[in-house]
């Protein structure tokens, strides 16, 4: 038997409509922010990803999928979406002096990593990204757009954590004091630390390991490196969020090693998943643009949140997004004819938007009963020679046992008006 490629999955009829709750939350939330869809291409030329995640990072060095076209050129499926959106907004002039562009993403992201729960090979994110504007309002709106989705979501076991980086020369600064401190104890630290230590030292700070971390409590502290732009940008930062009732919590350890970040990073944690505990995150990458070849500097926030997380989350809240779909009717007709005017009458309540359904395999009254109940249809409408004759049909009404006879011309008026009398209150 041939299966899906390991850390893939398929989304299945039975839990697609929860996605589909999801990506609509996400939709919705967007609009109240102002926020419109951009879709790029799955894949990008490797450039763009090498230059725009960094060459020093996981998702860089090992994580891509990278292969040579029939043509020999080097594509990548899109690990992330910040590049390819950073890419389109420079390939289509999209934002001129002043402008901000707010644009926000769903979709499918690559990543070759080892597989286990709430982490995938292929997996979804949705995010937004906000460019033009380098005042600490966008950071604001981008925080309370990311944290809204996951309230509307209905979700509560979430923490928002929130750093700052600072400005160039203040993380310059941090990186000189950092560097000169753990130089010393060097042979102390894990390999991948001591690596980190040459090509990027900052993402030190975000190590497991329990050596390095014992290392890192006697190390110099960003916050002790920041100058009183950076101080002031993120005083203002924290002030938007506290009007906005956005609670959070700082966290120094949150950090991104690349040197176009700056000022604001923030991640949405939960200790209900086990140790993939992000459910999304963000910051302020102010240096990408210009890096990626932008004439003019065009600074940008954005996030980014794992759909399959926010899932998995919903799952341990014992929360749904959205609804299953159920038919609205279920229509039986009992010999031949009446089969031809369960489907005549089908189409005609289709086209007044009723979710209808007939069986397609001529089977018996009782089968097709039983299956009217396990699909959940609201109603049930049954056709035999009676109503034929007399030009009506019988309603049945499942919540009820109710039966009702109405005729012809009324169906779907009438059947709108039993569904809303039937339909549950909305909490
Ligand atoms: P990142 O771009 O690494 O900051 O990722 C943003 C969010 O995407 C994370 O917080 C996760 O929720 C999600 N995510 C990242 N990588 C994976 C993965 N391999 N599988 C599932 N979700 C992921």
């Amino acid at each position: 038997m041939i299966r899906v490629v390991p850390g893939t999955k398929d989304i299945l009829p039975s839990e697609s409509w929860q996605w589909q709750g999801v990506e609509q939350v996400c939709a919705k939330v967007a609009r109240r922010y102002g926020f419109h869809e951009i879709r790029t291409p799955i894949f990008e030329e490797t450039e763009l990803f090498a230059r725009g995640i960094g060459e020093t990072t996981d998702i860089v060095g090992k994580e891509m999928y990278t292969f040579s076209d029939k043509g020999g050129d080097s594509v990548t499926l899109r690990p992330e979406m910040t590049a390819p959106v950073a890419r389109a907004v420079i390939q289509h002039s999209l934002i001129e002096e002043s402008t901000t562009l707010k644009v926000w993403y769903s979709g499918p992201m690559f990543r070759y990593e080892r597989p286990q729960k709430g982490r995938y090979r292929q997996f979804h994110q949705f995010g937004a990204e906000l460019l033009g504007s380098a005042n600490p309002v966008a950071d604001a709106e981008i925080i309370a757009f990311g944290y809204s989705i996951l309230r509307a979501l209905d979700l509560t076991q979430f923490e928002l954590h929130l750093n700052t980086l600072g400005n160039t020369a203040s993380r310059e600064k941090f990186r000189h004091e950092l560097v000169a401190f753990l130089t010393p104890h060097k042979d102390g630290l894990t390999q991948t630390s001591q690596n980190r230590l040459l090509t990027n030292p900052l993402r030190i700070l975000d190590s497991k390991a329990e050596q390095d971390k014992e290392i890192l409590k006697n190390a110099p502290r960003l916050s002790d490196c920041l100058d009183d732009e950076s101080t002031a940008f993120y005083e203002q930062v924290k002030e938007l969020l506290t009007i906005q009732n956005i609670p959070f919590i700082e966290n120094q350890s949150l950090v991104r090693g690349l040197d176009y970040y700056s000022h604001t990073a923030f991640e949405f944690i939960t200790d209900k998943l086990g140790s993939q505990n992000a459910l999304g995150g963000g910051g302020r990458y102010d240096g990408l643009l210009s890096m990626l070849g932008a004439k003019n500097a065009i600074p940008g926030i954005g996030f980014g949140l794992g759909i399959e997380r926010l899932l998995l989350l919903l799952g341990e809240e014992a929360k749904a997004a959205g609804e299953e779909q159920k038919p609205d009717i279920y229509l039986i007709g009992l010999d031949k004819v009446c089969r031809n005017e369960c489907i005549r009458l089908a189409a005609e309540l289709r086209s007044e938007d009723f979710c209808a359904v007939i069986d397609v395999q001529n089977r018996s009254f009782k089968a097709q009963m039983r299956e009217a109940n396990k699909l959940g249809a609201t109603l049930v409408i049954i056709i035999g020679e009676g109503e034929m004759q007399t030009q009506t049909c019988s309603v049945k009404v499942m919540a009820t046992g109710e039966q009702i006879s109405v005729a012809n011309i009324d169906i779907p008026h009438k059947l709108r008006s039993i569904m809303l009398a039937n339909m549950p209150i909305p909490q």
